[in-house]
């Protein structure tokens, strides 16, 4: 769309201030006001994108329905607007690098040295006006990974000060920095700002609105300070000061008049006041829960929570639908040891095996599962948390002693879960993933699933190598364990349950992808409401 306008979020002094919330809110207001937003991140690190990340570099790999494996600020994107993104809305400098060198090999620049300016740039333009050409967008916002002064974000900071150049007014720069909070003297202090607005200028971009974020509330001559200081109109000095959940940041955003603020300056429209009822709504449901569940989340990254972002996410939502405050017990599964699983999940609501790929901490996640079978705890499985549950009834329900997956143990007798015939041989990583999003058929309604969707066909996200066998299925359905939910055209399980249980669903996807705030995932919804009553 020719008028499309062009946000940019910048970050300074610090890392995680939360430029992905900013944004997020952001865009949040302008939605609700009648405007189309998407919001995009560029990330400036080499891999072509995060699934080959390790989590604790990085926290979790958010999947979207095109299968694309992104960053997790593209979670909140979507939990904030309630709106898929796709592979176009996570470029990293890898992707660029990648787009640009092949070019080069077929010969489009021919007799032309290749330079970061302005091969790169002119692809990291092209890949942001790209969102914007698909007509669909009134407002495309990008944020860019990092901290300005950085070396690997310079080529995208020299493209947001062509773009600029360029639009001209089209374009705005939002640039969130830091004023820390002196104990000693008791003071906020603004030179950090000061020198992160400089180190922008330097590369020739003069931020146009500055969002500092604050333990405390930042007065009108500080704020006017950091006007004088660094060439932004005083009601472009915004605070965001820290609250209790980030579902707040979008209303504390609007108290500082950010929206109005923005499309003054892109020559937009006010038009009426957001609409946020809905929204409200859920962060009124959300401050006052009526009851308390303890739910144990098991997985190997626990120390960083960031690597389950999504599932701690979707039992926010699912909480503040239950009326139910979700505390996480965060369970490391290499903790899980025979001799003390009674203890370590004892008094939990519910339980939840995390996703996760490789061998270490199987034997606890194991050990859970068995937990909440036996005991008669709600569980949830999810992807590799299903295939545990899976394991876990062969092994000590059927009786197949050795029964495994055959990514723990490729010699296995009983390979319960395996690659599918086609997956075999095929060595280049990603390759055999399965991603994005399937349908799945619920051929059961005496289910679970099929109680807490209310439908018989689904769609939901996936990103695995590894099946459950069918070979095997009907042991399992013989001894009590059932597939409820198939891929209608390839009749892999996608769902697996004991209906004998009071609530036990393992899930060969991810819904945890698909809760937002005013559409949270019936799974973790029905699972809360079923662990409350535990
Ligand atoms: N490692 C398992 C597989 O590849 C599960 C993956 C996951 O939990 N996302 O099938």
């Amino acid at each position: 769309m020719p008028g499309t306008r062009y946000i940019f979020v910048t970050g300074g002094v610090t890392s995680s201030l939360g430029k992905g919330i900013l944004a997020s809110s952001l865009a949040k207001l302008l939605q609700a006001r009648g405007y189309s937003v998407t919001i995009q991140k560029l990330d400036p690190y080499i891999n072509i994108d995060p699934g080959t990340l390790n989590p604790y570099e990085h926290g979790e790999c958010f999947v979207t329905e095109d299968g694309a494996e992104t960053d997790l600020d593209l979670g909140h994107y979507e939990r904030f607007l309630n709106a898929p993104t796709s592979q176009a809305n996570n470029v990293t400098t890898g992707r660029i690098y990648q787009s640009v060198i092949n070019k080069e090999r077929r010969g489009d620049y021919l007799g032309k040295t290749v330079q970061i300016i302005p091969h790169i740039t002119d692809e990291i333009k092209r890949q942001i006006k790209f969102l914007g050409s698909k007509g669909k967008y009134d407002i495309v916002i990008t944020e860019i990974g990092g901290t300005v002064g950085d070396i690997e974000s310079l080529p995208y900071i020299e493209s947001v000060r062509q773009m600029k150049w360029e639009l001209g007014n089209k374009v705005l720069v939002i640039h969130l920095t830091l004023v820390p909070f002196l104990a000693a003297t008791g003071e906020l202090k603004t030179k950090p700002t000061q020198h992160s607005v400089k180190a922008l200028l330097e590369t020739g971009v003069q931020p146009d609105v500055l969002v500092l974020r604050t333990e405390h509330e930042i007065d009108l001559n500080i704020r006017k300070k950091v006007a004088l200081f660094c060439n932004v109109h005083i009601n472009a000095v915004i605070q965001s000061i820290n609250v209790s959940t980030i579902y707040d940041v979008p209303l504390k955003m609007q108290e500082e008049n950010l929206d109005d603020t923005v499309l003054k300056k892109l020559g937009l429209p006010i038009k009426d006041k957001p609409e946020l009822t809905a929204w409200n709504n859920f962060l009124v449901k959300l401050k006052n829960p009526t009851s308390e569940a303890e739910i144990g989340l098991v997985g190997k990254y626990v120390e960083l929570h960031d690597a389950y972002k999504s599932i701690a996410e979707s039992l926010v939502h699912a909480g503040a639908m239950n009326l139910c405050k979700v505390k996480i017990r965060w369970i490391h599964s290499e903790k899980i040891k025979a001799g003390n699983a009674d203890e370590v999940l004892k008094g939990l609501n519910g339980i939840i095996v995390a996703p996760g790929f490789g061998h270490r901490g199987m034997d606890g996640k194991i050990l859970a599962a068995r937990y909440a079978r036996e005991n008669n705890v709600p569980y949830l499985g999810i992807c590799l948390g299903m295939q545990v549950a899976v394991i876990e009834f062969a092994r000590n329900v059927l009786n197949l002693e050795d029964a495994d997956s055959t990514e723990m143990n490729p010699k296995t007798q009983h390979p319960v879960i395996d690659l599918m015939e086609q997956q075999k041989g095929i060595t280049n990583f990603g390759g055999t993933m399965r991603l994005g999003a399937y349908e799945c058929s619920i051929i059961s309604k005496e289910s679970n699933v099929f109680n807490a969707y209310n439908k018989l066909s689904v769609k939901e996200r996936h990103r695995h190598r590894y099946e459950f066998n069918n070979a095997y299925l009907k042991q399992y359905e013989d001894a009590g364990m059932k597939a409820v939910g198939i891929n209608p055209d390839t009749d892999l399980v996608e769902i697996m349950e004991i209906p004998g249980h009071k609530w036990f669903v393992g899930v060969q996807f991810h819904p945890e992808y698909r809760s937002t705030v005013l559409n949270p995932h019936p799974i973790f919804v029905d699972f809360i409401k079923n662990s409350l009553e535990q």
